[in-house]
């Protein structure tokens, strides 16, 4: 059996783990391609009007896989943490495809729900029932695949805070690379925070990344910080967050700015996304408190390529005029 796992959303944070442990249960793991025009057009097609650009991106990437694979793998995470959640989207995501499954002609969708919630424990037990219900496999053969997909995972995660990032590690990811490289001195360490489906997606972002890079920027992502680092850093505000994803964001901005680790922060964030209008309050009071540049990109299926490259530019060149000023002063 083939099973089809769409090239966004969590694919960037659980791709290892997913891959190695659909793969275990002995399924043929196929991914859907880079997002490109035809997968976000079609994904803006069908989905709500208001939902944010990688969840429609999400619809694209199913289709996508029409007629490659037996089914779908588009799991229910409802928590990864003890007492926090994920957003909301990631809790209706198998509902938003079944209700369109039909009309599109998708495959059959595997659905596991992953809810840490109540007990760490939980996820371990959901998925070896999931092989076993699904499957037929034995208990142990279950537990045997649930631990061959952590060693990858915990491996892929050691390489993100040794300093690569998903793009160099995940497969067929290199299309957003840097065509040149700044001098090291005149580098400016630039934070990129936001959701991993968001900065690492090169369409959806317009090549963010490899733009910035060619402007001179040593990037800074939350990926490169232990998770355990992040959410420690992340308690430092007034009000307890409880989406999880949003505290490894606010965690990223409090570590950087508490070590004086970037010159300047960009925020990318999806239009019509709840939890990243709220945190972004947050950040901007950060960066603003530790006289850290900050500016927010607000990303959707419109988003212009002429607008995106001015102002990472004005940001850019503002960064180093900063950096000369200081080195002057100095
Ligand atoms: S956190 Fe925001 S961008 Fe991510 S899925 Fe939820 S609404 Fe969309």
């Amino acid at each position: 059996m083939r099973v089809g796992i769409p090239r966004s959303l969590l694919y960037y944070k659980y791709l290892p783990f997913w891959k190695t442990f659909l793969a275990e249960l002995g399924l043929e793991v196929e991914t859907s391609p880079l997002t490109n025009k035809k997968i976000l057009s079609w994904g803006v097609e069908v989905a709500e009007n208001e939902l944010c650009v990688p969840v429609k991106a999400f619809y694209g990437h199913c289709m996508a896989l029409r007629g490659r694979v037996d089914a779908l793998f588009v799991p229910r995470v409802v928590s990864v943490e003890e007492r926090e959640y994920t957003c909301p989207k990631f809790l209706g995501l198998p509902d938003m495809v079944a209700a369109v499954a039909d009309q599109l002609e998708l495959p059959p969708l595997l659905t596991p729900k992953l809810n840490q919630r109540e007990k760490p424990s939980e996820f371990k037990w959901q998925l070896i029932n999931f092989a076993r219900d699904q499957f037929g496999l034995s208990r142990w053969d279950a537990i045997a695949a649930l631990e061959a997909a952590r060693v990858a995972q915990k491996r892929y995660q050691e390489e993100l805070v040794r300093g690569r990032k998903p793009l160099d590690l995940l497969p067929a990811s290199r299309l957003n690379r840097p065509r040149w490289k700044t001098p090291k001195s005149e580098r400016k360490r630039i934070g990129l925070l936001g959701h991993p489906y968001n900065i690492y997606d090169g369409y959806i972002t317009q090549n963010l990344i490899a733009r910035l890079e060619e402007m001179g920027a040593e990037l800074v992502v939350p990926e490169m910080t232990d998770h355990h680092v992040l959410m420690e850093a992340a308690t430092d505000v007034p009000k307890q967050l409880y989406w999880t994803y949003e505290k490894e964001i606010m965690g990223a901005v409090n570590h950087w700015t508490r070590q004086k680790m970037v010159d300047g922060v960009i925020y990318v964030l999806a239009f019509a996304c709840g939890p990243d209008s709220l945190v972004q309050v947050l950040i901007e009071h950060r960066a603003r408190t530790h006289n850290v540049p900050l500016m927010s990109l607000t990303i959707d299926e419109h988003s212009g390529e002429a607008g995106l490259v001015t102002r990472i530019e004005a940001f850019t060149d503002m960064l180093m005029r900063k950096k000369r000023t200081a080195e002057a002063v100095a």
